[in-house]
């Protein structure tokens, strides 16, 4: 049996934060989208390991009493009672109490499913406008065969003869504290009270089948990287009737070439001639609205930022959109033939600019400021 914290590859007394992130870490790195089906099976105990010790009731199940005492222990939602047999919790606490816990009846065999996790590819278009998107999932389906049931069409579990159907039997042990009678699992039929004794041939008595599946989604405007999308009830099927588990997609937004995301705002870069800049002119700009004409005013500087408002991301369930900032630079000519260079001599000796320079401090430099913004703070 797998050590969960092994799995998870932290220390016995990591805290909640520590094994979220190396789970996180993990769910990377495994995804089955990137490590194909050799992924999907270390991906599969890693979920299991996360479910497990992220949760501090079955955290604290598990390090009484292994993965068995967690699965047996009802801890996962929706079991209607599913009491802790087979070398559980409760076969611990049976063997301490004298086993008082006699009559207490079968174990029920159904169970939630596992939630799933998947990675959800978004360009920034999608995410200024949102998005439907459709993905396909490996994920649990409920046997069409049995409808869940395990069993072949036609055919019922068997009570178990062993227990004559009452999942537990009695052990009487001897130990330094003198005889204890303990209830146990029953061996026979693991507690279930019933043994399926002709299983659905499609899933081998699993009730489930893994099968590909396409899902529609509507992503919202303005999600952000890394985050979670829940739908609920749209992960594995559970067992014998137990509810689905959800499922997450992760939101990887891919880089665009012409834009990037500040926050609400989208960002820009236009490139604008030394002339033109300091003429005025207007030109179109290319945005995820369509064709924008934008007015550069006379006397425009490197540097200055036009705002289009209104043109940026689309603010999460809020039906409002953040700017569009077009970050201006200003293009030197280069290339100058014979006529140019005269023009532009002349127009250096008019403005009396012939041999002129000033030092720039880093603090006013236009660039670093530009640089600060995108690789400091807002990565
Ligand atoms: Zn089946
Ligand atoms: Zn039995």
């Amino acid at each position: 049996m797998a050590d969960y914290y092994n799995t998870l590859g932290v220390d016995r007394n990591a805290t909640p934060e520590e094994i979220k992130k190396a789970y996180r870490k993990l769910a990377r790195k495994l995804h089955p989208d990137v490590a194909g089906p050799e992924g999907a099976e270390k991906f599969k105990e890693v979920s299991e390991a996360y479910d497990v010790l992220s949760n501090k009731e079955k955290r604290q199940m598990y390090d009484l009493g292994g993965a068995d005492a967690v699965r047996n222990g009802g801890g996962f939602g929706g079991g209607g009672g599913g009491f802790g047999f087979g070398g559980g919790l409760d076969d611990i606490f049976s063997t301490f109490f004298g086993g008082g816990a006699a009559e207490r009846g079968p174990a029920s065999r159904v169970r939630r499913g596992a939630d799933s996790l998947v990675g959800l590819s978004l360009s920034l278009k999608e995410v200024v406008f949102g998005a439907e998107k459709k993905i396909s999932i490996d994920a649990l389906t409920e046997c069409s065969t049995c409808h869940g049931q395990m069993t072949a069409p036609g055919t019922d579990p068997v009570t178990c003869s062993q227990c004559h159907g009452s999942g537990s039997v009695q052990r009487v042990s001897n130990s330094i504290l003198g005889q204890m009678v303990s209830v146990v699992a029953c061996p026979q039929c693991q507690g279930y009270g019933t043994i399926i004794s002709t299983p659905c041939p499609e899933c081998a008595g699993e009730g489930r089948v893994r099968s590909h599946r396409s899902v529609t989604v509507n992503i919202p405007a303005g999600v952000e990287n890394g985050m979670r999308i829940r739908m609920q009830g749209r992960g594995d099927a559970g067992i014998a009737g137990g509810p689905a588990g959800d499922l997450f997609l992760e939101v990887d937004i891919a880089e665009d070439p012409n834009f990037m995301r500040d926050g609400d705002n989208l960002v820009g870069f236009i490139d604008v001639p030394m002339t033109s800049a300091a003429l005025g002119t207007t030109f179109d700009v290319e945005t995820f609205d369509g064709p924008h004409t934008v007015k550069i005013e006379p006397g425009m500087q490197a540097g200055d930022i036009l705002t289009l408002s209104g043109l940026g991301v689309g603010r999460l369930n809020r039906g409002t959109r953040g700017d569009l900032k077009l970050h201006i630079s200003v293009t030197t000519p280069t290339h100058l033939d014979d006529e140019q260079r005269a023009l532009l001599e002349q127009l250096a000796s008019l403005r009396g600019e012939e041999r002129q320079a000033k030092p720039v401090t880093a603090g006013e430099s236009v660039f670093s400021k530009i640089r600060d913004k995108f690789t400091g703070r807002s990565s």
